[in-house]
């Protein structure tokens, strides 16, 4: 019997409690020739119906951004593609309606799996988890309803579907443990913001969890113990109930700022994906919106949102956060981001191909249909516009020209357009920051892209393992380089933020509030476990271990020496 197995961290927390085994029906099949095409197809038609109303009652328990998943399966079920090429199936090849479903949707799911991008793979799932429900009612066979747990438990599966996922009842159960998965799986997003710990991608706790074991969960780690000995439970009890506590101390600083010992103040925003993460944004007292990726809005349909949708969105992000400004980044598609419906070419190297600025300078229809609902929504709060993936003072210039000219013609058409919207850039490429004395003299503020500035520095792909070593977020030579970039910011008197994954991390946090950083941007849930930490620094002692830090040679050296900083401080 093992007692510890390693997973992947998809939420974070300790939950301690009897395993719930979820066990799914078994949905085999026999494949057979039909002979009554038109029956077999009404029967197909009414595990669809029947699949549908299933979902559209799930989707009514759940929260706003988890509805979205189920918009995308409910419009999956809709897919004129998909259900004609079952129907052919079933007319031609006269197949039983299993055997159709499961031939043209397994070539969906591994079409799915074979992308590069996480992401998009995972949306495999989502395909799974459809299947399984069709498949159920053509089966007559029954889904366990997981809505129905009225014990603390611990759900153990070898995978978890978005569909069960919303069942859970979070005064119940206390997280969940599963075989297979990633931390970009739609099971990991819903538990983060259920705020839940999750292991998952064990490969085999399903098979190694009994019924009367105890588990405990360690989403921190991505462990999971099974019936630990009294020690490791106590340990773990203690650390659970200070989690909670340190959970309500953190309230408080909800509508604080985050003032160092010397009254120096830095900004905490929040990234956001779409309109409904502003509700968690605020609830973790964000003092606005560093960073709102668009492009999840483009993701989210099989064509391009109008201008109309698009102004919706941004104006209900604006008003949402009435004085607090929100920082609206231009699509930044490409790279590892695709649209089916756009048609990117296929690029050898595509993190150095058309992405980002580089495919909306080209698609100005695109870009400019973009830009009119962000003007037109400007005037709903405090809106920032920024460039994704600038590279020269020439893409610059195009895309704000843009912008002023779709301003213009919004102006004439009697359109109101708000007079006080800065302009920025990320800064995510070498090139702008070699460029920065120049960038400083015409962009209104800075936003420092550390997730692809790193792979751009290091020349080091960050979706290729064998590189990955390279893949240095907190090497001296990124920190130098935001050095420069905060150096040049301030002598022309604009404004530094931080929106890559370093903003979150507390060792970085100390070196870029040193070096001249003023604002981070960062996933809601990190706000304010941050601003409890910065309130313990002296921006002078950050300068001077930047200073220093600067000057190392690895980024081991650097680690090192920030952690020993950081825990003199805390002593
Ligand atoms: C970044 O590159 O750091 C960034 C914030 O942009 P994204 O992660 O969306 O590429
Ligand atoms: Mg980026």
């Amino acid at each position: 019997m093992r007692n510890k197995i390693k997973g992947i961290s998809a939420s974070r927390g300790i939950a301690i409690a009897s395993p719930y085994l979820l066990k799914s029906p078994d949905l085999s099949f026999e494949k057979r020739e039909i002979d009554d095409e038109e029956k077999e197809l009404k029967r197909f038609h009414g595990a669809i119906n029947q699949s549908k109303v299933d979902l559209s009652s799930i989707q009514k328990k759940v929260s706003v951004e988890e509805a979205k998943i189920f918009d995308a399966h409910l419009l999956l079920l809709e897919d004129p593609e998909l259900i004609s090429a079952i129907e052919t199936k079933i007319k031609d090849e006269k197949s039983n309606a299993e055997a159709a479903l499961d031939e043209v949707m397994t070539t969906y799911i591994d079409m799915f799996e074979a992308l590069d991008d996480e992401y998009l793979k995972e949306r495999a799932a989502d395909i799974k988890d459809i299947m399984k429900r069709i498949m159920a009612h053509l089966l007559n066979k029954w889904l366990p309803d997981l809505s129905l747990i009225k014990d603390e438990v611990i759900i153990v599966a070898k995978d978890l579907t978005p569909s069960e996922t919303a069942q859970l009842d979070i005064r119940y159960v206390k997280g969940f443990v599963t075989d297979i998965g990633g931390k970009t799986s739609h099971s990991a997003i819903m538990a983060r913001t259920m705020g839940i710990p999750a292991v998952v991608g064990t490969s085999l706790a399903s098979e190694h969890i009994g019924e009367n074991d105890l588990v405990i969960i360690d989403g921190e780690q991505g462990e999971v113990y099974i019936n630990p000995d009294s020690e490791t439970v106590k340990s773990y009890e203690k650390r659970r109930d200070e989690d909670k506590q340190h959970k309500e101390t953190l309230k408080q600083y909800i509508d604080l700022p985050t003032e160092l010992k010397d009254g120096h103040t830095v900004k905490l925003n929040a990234n956001i994906g779409s309109p409904s993460d502003v509700k968690q944004a605020l609830e973790n007292g964000a003092e606005g919106i560093g960073l709102y990726r668009t492009e999840f809005l483009y993701m989210e349909s099989h064509q391009a949102p109008t201008e109309e949708e698009q102004f919706e969105a941004y104006k209900t992000v604006l008003e949402q956060m009435g004085d607090r400004p929100v920082t609206v980044r231009t699509l930044d598609i490409g790279g590892d981001k695709e649209l089916s419906y756009l048609q990117l070419p296929k690029e050898e190297n595509p993190f150095l191909g058309l992405r980002a600025i580089r495919y909306t300078l080209k698609e100005k229809e695109l870009f400019a249909t973009q830009l009119r609902a962000l003007l037109r929504a400007s005037v709903y709060g405090t809106l920032k516009i920024m460039f994704p993936m600038i590279s020269t003072i020439e893409e610059f210039i195009m895309a704000k020209n843009m912008l002023l000219a779709e301003k213009q013609k919004l102006v004439v058409e009697g359109i109101s357009v708000s007079d006080n919207i800065d302009v920025g850039i990320m800064v995510e490429t070498p090139s702008v920051i070699m460029l920065m004395e120049q960038f400083a003299q015409i962009a209104d503020f800075f936003s420092i892209g550390t997730n692809d500035l790193t792979q751009y520095t290091f020349a080091c792909d960050r979706m290729n393992e064998n590189v990955s070593y390279l893949y240095q977020s907190h090497n001296p030579a990124i920190f130098t380089m935001i050095a420069k970039v905060a150096q040049a910011a301030k002598k022309y008197g604009k404004k530094v933020s931080v929106c890559g994954e370093l903003a979150s991390d507390d060792v970085a946090q100390a070196v870029l509030v040193g070096l001249g950083v003023e604002e981070l941007s960062m996933n809601a849930p990190s706000i304010l476990g941050s601003r409890f930490s910065l309130i313990n620094h002296v921006k002078e002692d950050l300068e001077i271990l930047a200073l220093e830090v600067t000057k190392m040679k690895t980024q081991e050296e650097l680690m090192k020496q920030v952690n020993k900083f950081l825990t003199q401080i805390t002593v």
